[in-house]
């Protein structure tokens, strides 16, 4: 049974109007019951939660229960994360009071250059081959980042929390329908590597929903790590095999790349919004800087007036979304090659100045970045800006943690697209990540490949804490888009005083550039048209964005609430109390009209029944057409009123507001054409990846 994402909200809000949705703690989900006190985890897949719960309820704490989830992950969700990636994973110690980033990213291999990816013209290998060579590949953190992060912040040992994974490789499990669908869409790049169809799409039949998928090989993988820890895999039998795979499809990696691999641990980037503390992931992820300037940009409007996903909050924040993005593309990469200007980019009044930029009525077409130096009080690197690429945008995962103790853990782990490079490490049964390709393909940027280099990632496994207590560990896959999941739920939660649940199915938008929006389904038409008319453009489409999973935390109650996105099977558990599991969704298409109308190249999102042919003319009902085009109140024209709803002439009405107007009746297409000037690139559909 599939629901919309907008029935379940609807759904979701009415219960929530018998059930106040709030205390005073923000985000506490009393439809969820009582709330739980030993522990929770919110997981994108039930049986990766169900291993952090068991870690949890054999007194493991917040970071041995991620270690297991990490392990779990890797069997039964292998196309988006495993110890052939690398992740940030977020912790606060409770008994510190201190919050930490455990940086296990994939690294470069030593033997690259920023050419990596031109081909003999100098020009970018298209994606879709750069992505599937051995090219591709860095070099794993996964593995080495949850040993760190046990030793370091666990108190048991990858031998203790591994079984769960080994048990769930071995013996096999059911595949679910987010599995079956990745699977599904994935076929070709699977079946150019054998080992991976023999996984995946055994006898050329792709695993289809509630089918067993048992993987032996990755089972003596996890058995090999239980004895011998990441050693085996750093600098043992499974690295050496890896390298030869990588080699085999013209990467460069060795096995002395794989000895060389360090975890580091990083100062995560802090700021504060509304009285919030926020920390989230440091350089190379260029996510938690992006979400923070994004949420002090809005901290300057009075957001919770404007009303959640309201055409004015949506405009500010596209807009604000913009300037951040701007700021991104030209500054942020791995630090330890580029001084970032963190401090600048997140100075007060750099903030300001940045927030004046924003036009209240109409989307700013030529968004540069700003001069954050200036604030940093350190000389700027100087690195040329590198227009940015268009890549399909990844989706890995995001999972949140919290134990009876009050440790948090917020990790998102990744291979960067689904199934990574598509390459199986033959015999050892996991995949390889592609992180490579988030390093820009065209040199000369602070993003650019280098030995032993970071790429540029957007991930942002956020804490936020209220009074240096506690609050809500959030984060979320799916590229660039992360950042807009993550900084949208946390306002919806702040600002909007929604439940963490409501908050994360709220539907939401992606915009890293003029004039292109990503929507999710749920976002009223009559929003889209009232923004198209300040010159946003909303894709014809809705698109699923970000996976979100977060725990609260009620600080004044002691008790521990989850969210999970249902773009997955995404699971909350707490050791007593909560079991949540979300329901498939899936997107409708509307049906499309008898023509269509393009004002200055962008198609309009009017229903079939909101538009008609009359002798030979189109028209469209009136309040409808007036909204996209900008037009506040009625305009002094006749309208046409064949069924209790009043229709206008398009040609007509936009000749008067001085539009130049074609009507291809031939193929039933509308033009409109005014301001050319405010269209900076056409082409251009604002969608930046990694
Ligand atoms: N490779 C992406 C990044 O590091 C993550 C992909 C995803 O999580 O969807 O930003």
């Amino acid at each position: 049974m599939k629901f919309i994402k907008s029935f379940i909200l609807v759904t979701f809000s009415f219960f929530c109007m018998i059930t106040p949705a709030f205390a005073s703690v923000p985000g506490v989900d009393k439809s969820m019951g009582r709330g739980a006190t030993k522990g929770i985890v919110s997981v994108s897949h039930p049986l990766a939660a169900e291993a952090g719960i068991k870690i949890l309820k054999q007194g493991g704490n917040a970071v041995d229960a991620a270690a297991a989830i990490q392990l779990s992950l890797n069997v039964v969700e292998p196309m988006m994360s495993g110890i052939g990636g690398g992740g940030f994973i977020m912790i606060y110690n409770k008994k510190e009071n201190k919050i930490t980033m455990i940086d296990s990213r994939e690294m470069a291999p030593q033997n690259v250059t920023p050419e990596l990816f031109l081909d003999e013209k100098g020009k970018p290998i298209p994606f879709s081959k750069r992505h599937t060579s051995g090219k591709a590949v860095a070099v794993p953190g996964t593995l080495m980042g949850v040993e760190t992060a046990l030793e370091k912040y666990g108190t048991l040992d990858i031998s203790q929390v591994i079984d769960p994974a080994i048990k769930q490789a071995e013996k096999g499990v059911k595949v679910n329908w987010i599995t079956a669908q990745y699977i599904d869409e994935n076929v070709k790049k699977l079946q150019n590597n054998q080992a991976a169809a023999n996984v995946f799409v055994p006898n050329g039949q792709p695993l289809k929903e509630g089918d067993t998928l048992v993987q032996p090989d990755l089972a003596k993988t996890l058995k090999l790590i239980k004895k011998q820890g990441s050693e085996v895999f750093y600098s043992g039998q499974i690295g050496k095999a890896l390298t030869k795979e990588v080699q085999k499809r013209e990467g460069t990696m060795t096995t002395e790349d794989l000895e060389n691999y360090v975890v580091k641990e990083r100062e995560p980037i802090r700021s504060e919004y509304r009285g919030y503390e926020l920390a989230g992931a440091a350089s190379p992820s260029s996510g938690s800087l992006t979400v923070q300037q994004i949420l002090e940009l809005m901290e300057g409007f009075d957001v919770q007036k404007m009303g959640a996903n309201s055409p004015e909050y949506l405009h500010y924040l596209t807009e604000a979304m913009h300037l951040a993005f701007a700021d991104r593309a030209a500054y942020m990469a791995d630090e330890d090659f580029y001084d970032v200007p963190t401090k600048g980019l997140l100075d007060e009044d750099y903030i300001k100045e940045r927030r004046k930029l924003i036009n209240p009525n109409r989307s700013t077409a030529d968004v540069k970045e700003g001069d954050p130096w200036k604030y940093e009080g350190t000389e700027p690197t100087s690195m040329e800006k590198v227009k940015e690429e268009k890549t399909p945008i990844g989706q890995t995962t995001h999972f949140s943690v919290m134990d009876k103790w009050g440790n948090m853990v917020a990790y998102t782990t990744t291979i960067e697209q689904v199934f990574g490079s598509g390459i199986m490490v033959p015999d050892y049964g996991f995949m390889l990540n592609n992180e490579m390709t988030d390093f820009d393909a065209t040199p000369g940027g602070v993003n650019q490949v280098e030995p032993r280099k970071r790429p540029r990632s957007s991930m942002s496994p956020t804490f936020v804490l209220k009074d240096g207590q506690p609050f809500m560990a959030i984060g979320s896959p799916g590229g660039a888009t992360i950042i807009s999941s993550v900084s949208e739920t946390i306002m919806n939660v702040i600002d909007h005083h929604m439940s963490i649940q409501e908050a994360i199915l709220m539907p939401r938008i992606y915009s890293a550039s003029y004039p292109t929006v990503r929507w999710e389904p749920g976002i009223e038409q009559n929003t889209r048209l009232e923004l198209m008319a300040k010159g946003h453009v909303y894709e014809e489409q809705p698109q699923h964005i970000g996976n979100v999973q977060a725990v609260i935390f009620d600080y004044e109650h002691g008790k521990m609430y989850g969210g999970a996105d249902n773009t997955r099977q995404g699971t909350v558990l707490g050791v007593d109390r909560i079991s949540y599991k979300s329901k498939p969704i899936e997107i409708r298409e509307e049906k499309k009209g008898p023509f269509t109308l393009k004002v200055n190249g962008a198609v309009y999102p009017y229903t079939a029944n909101q538009m008609k042919i009359i002798n030979g003319k189109p028209y469209i009902q009136s309040d409808k057409l007036l909204l996209g085009l900008g037009v506040i109140g009625t305009a002094d024209l006749k309208t046409y009123k064949p069924d209790k709803k009043s229709y206008l002439p398009v040609i007509k009405v936009a000749k008067s507001l001085g539009y130049k107007v074609e009507w291809d009746e031939k193929d039933k297409v509308v033009l409109l054409e005014k301001d050319k000037t405010d269209v900076e690139d056409p082409d251009d559909d604002g969608t930046i990846t990694n």
